[in-house]
């Protein structure tokens, strides 16, 4: 029997062996990741885990009566540790192997550490998994917690931040470049973002670079900044990106390049091995150049298209990217990519608490950003059109 193996139990992977089934796949489907949870949403991790009283529990993708219901081969704390493409094998950390015909590569995304002076003291969080989450729930908890200093104002770090103010927090957001969320939004989205969170207490610094961090004993207790400023902190989140999970990708020979390469059907450079969510680059129609992107969407879209891939189906119609955020009471919705703009026009709105950007390159849409204004995401999203269709 035809088998596919899927390395990697997120939400991209979890998704492809949920569409190889609803597209009639008959095959062996084994899913592996090397978490011990219940495949689970990691949105929620920056959000509501953040906040309340309660034991927070992990959002399941799918339960797991789905997996036995479609015969899929769940495996949770398993590390495949090498690909052998020319057996056709893979291979556990434990030594045991397992055969594909297809494989699948899910493999995610690591946060990018931090590399100055001080930077192994405790105290100092990133955020990927559950409990990483758990972890920094427990510490902003603590009654000597009063101080937060998050690094990177990137989407995760606005999160935390919202959070920590939320929870009664003195807040300082640190950033390297001029604006927050530089690489995902226009200046006219971020600086709305921006000045929400800081009329809710919320200090930013830009342009400024980490130097080191003070200690007292083992623990954090202040960054220090190339522009010999000391902000004081009983904690430190690093939210600076994330890198591609590729080493087992690269160990097994397929063409790496900030991500796995693939092309319009997910395939990499071995036509039966595709790479799917945070590990994959490639074209995307709605933009120029080659991309990775670290989205629920984007991992969800992906899977569908690697999944008719496999089954031999039409690839699925393009939708343009899109990602959300909570940000203190504010919902952030983006859809497209923004880059390659040209002309950035607001739409007033009656209401201050909400903003509705397009970004455009000549007469094309290329993206739309909204806040608190959810029910005009199916509008924008078809006045958004695809780079390659006019040739850019
Ligand atoms: C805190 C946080 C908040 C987020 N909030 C949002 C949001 O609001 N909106 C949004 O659109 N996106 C958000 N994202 C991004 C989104 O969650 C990711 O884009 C998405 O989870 C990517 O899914 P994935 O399956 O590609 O990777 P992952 O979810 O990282 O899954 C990959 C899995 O593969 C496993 N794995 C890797 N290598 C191996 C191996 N060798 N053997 C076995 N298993 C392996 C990993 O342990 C991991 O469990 C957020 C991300 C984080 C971390």
């Amino acid at each position: 029997m035809d088998t596919t193996v899927i390395i990697g139990n997120g939400v991209a992977g979890t998704n492809a062996a949920a569409t190889l089934r609803k597209n009639g796949y008959e095959g062996a489907i084994k899913l592996i990741g090397e978490e011990v949870a219940l495949p689970y949403q990691r949105p929620p991790l920056s959000k509501a885990w953040l906040r309340g009283s309660d034991r927070p529990q992990p959002t399941p993708i799918r339960p797991l009566s789905f997996f036995q219901d479609n015969n899929i081969e769940l495996m949770r704390a398993r590390k495949i540790v090498k690909i052998d493409r020319t057996k056709r094998r893979i291979r556990f950390s434990d030594g045991k192997t397992t055969k594909f015909d297809t494989l699948i590569l899910a493999t995610g995304a690591t946060p990018r550490r931090l590399d100055v002076q001080g930077a192994d003291l405790k105290g100092i969080h990133y955020l990927r998994h559950l409990g990483d989450s758990a972890g920094l729930r427990q510490a902003l908890a603590g009654a000597d917690c009063n101080d937060v200093v998050i690094i990177g104002a990137g989407v995760i770090g606005l999160e935390v931040a919202s959070a920590a103010v939320d929870l009664g927090k003195t807040v300082t957001v640190i950033e390297s470049a001029a604006r927050a969320m530089a690489r995902v939004a226009s200046p006219a989205t971020t600086n709305f973002v921006t000045q929400s969170l800081a009329d809710a207490g919320v200090k930013f610094l830009f342009n400024k670079k980490i130097e080191g961090f003070g200690a007292a004993g083992q623990r954090i207790c202040a960054v220090n900044l190339g522009d010999g400023t000391e902000v004081k902190a009983d904690l430190v989140l690093a939210g600076i990106g994330a890198t591609p999970n590729v080493a087992l990708a690269e160990a097994a020979g397929l063409e790496c390049d900030n991500g796995i390469c693939v092309d319009l059907d997910m395939r990499t450079s071995d036509p039966k091995i595709f790479a799917i969510g945070d590990c994959a680059r490639g074209d995307n129609i709605y933009a120029p150049g080659k991309l990775r992107i670290e989205t629920v969407h984007n991992a969800i879209s992906q899977a569908q298209i690697a999944a008719a891939a496999i089954c031999n189906k039409e690839r699925p119609a393009p939708v343009p990217p899109r990602f959300w955020s909570d940000l203190k009471g504010m919902k952030v919705q983006a859809l497209g990519i923004a880059a390659g703009y040209d002309l950035v026009r607001s739409d007033a709105t009656q209401d201050p608490s909400a903003l509705e950007v397009h970004l455009k390159c000549g007469d094309r849409l290329v993206a739309t950003e909204t806040v608190n204004l959810p029910n005009r995401q199916s509008t924008l999203a078809k006045a958004i059109s695809p780079a390659a269709l006019i040739g850019v």
